[in-house]
C-alpha cells in the first residue's frame, strides 16, 4: 500500500467559471489559475504524486512553463493517473474534502461524485467527497479563495 495526501488552495475572482471536480457549478467568482484552478482534482493529483514519492503538481506542471497555459485539470490528473499505472499501482480509495463559502454545494454534489469517481476510475463507494466552510473565518470564510485536501491509498503490484 502507498498512502498520499495533498492539498491545494485558489483565489477566487468575479468572471472565471468555477470548475470543482471537472464540473462547472454556476456560480459569480470563479477560480484565477494558470489551469482552470480545479481544487479537487489539484488536490487529488498531487496525492497520489505523493503517494508516488514523486514530489509535488507544481514540479511536474510548473505555471512557468508557457505550454500548460489553459491546460484543463482532468487533462493534469489523467497523466498523473498514467504514471500512477505506469509504477505498477492502482487507486484502492480517495478521501477529499472542499473548503468553501460559498456557494452551496449540496445539489452538485451526487454530479461531482458521480463523474470524479469517472474521472478517477473507481467505483463511487471508494470515493469520499465532502464539503465544509470555515464558519466565515480566514480567506475561504471571506469568499477570497477555494480550498481542498484529499487522501488516496495506491494498491502496488
Ligand atoms: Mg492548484
Amino acid at each position: 500500500m502507498r498512502i498520499g495526501q495533498g492539498f491545494d488552495v485558489h483565489a477566487l475572482v468575479e468572471g472565471r467559471p468555477l470548475i470543482l471536480a471537472g464540473i462547472e457549478i454556476p456560480h459569480v467568482c470563479g477560480p484565477l489559475g494558470h489551469s482552470d484552478g480545479d481544487v479537487v482534482l489539484h488536490a487529488i493529483s498531487d496525492a497520489l504524486l505523493g503517494a508516488l514519492a514523486e514530489g509535488d503538481l507544481g514540479r511536474h506542471f510548473p505555471s512557468s512553463d508557457a505550454s500548460l497555459k489553459g491546460i484543463k485539470s482532468a487533462v493534469i490528473l489523467e497523466k498523473v493517473l498514467g504514471m500512477m499505472r505506469s509504477r505498477g499501482c492502482s487507486l484502492a480509495s480517495v478521501d477529499c474534502t472542499v473548503v468553501l463559502e460559498a456557494p452551496r454545494l449540496s445539489p452538485h454534489q451526487s454530479a461531482m461524485h458521480m463523474h470524479l469517481a469517472g474521472l478517477l476510475g473507481i467505483r463511487e463507494d471508494r470515493l469520499g467527497l465532502k464539503v465544509t466552510s470555515t464558519d466565515g473565518l480566514g480567506l475561504v470564510g471571506r469568499g477570497e479563495g477555494i480550498a481542498c485536501m484529499a487522501v488516496v491509498l495506491l494498491d502496488e503490484a
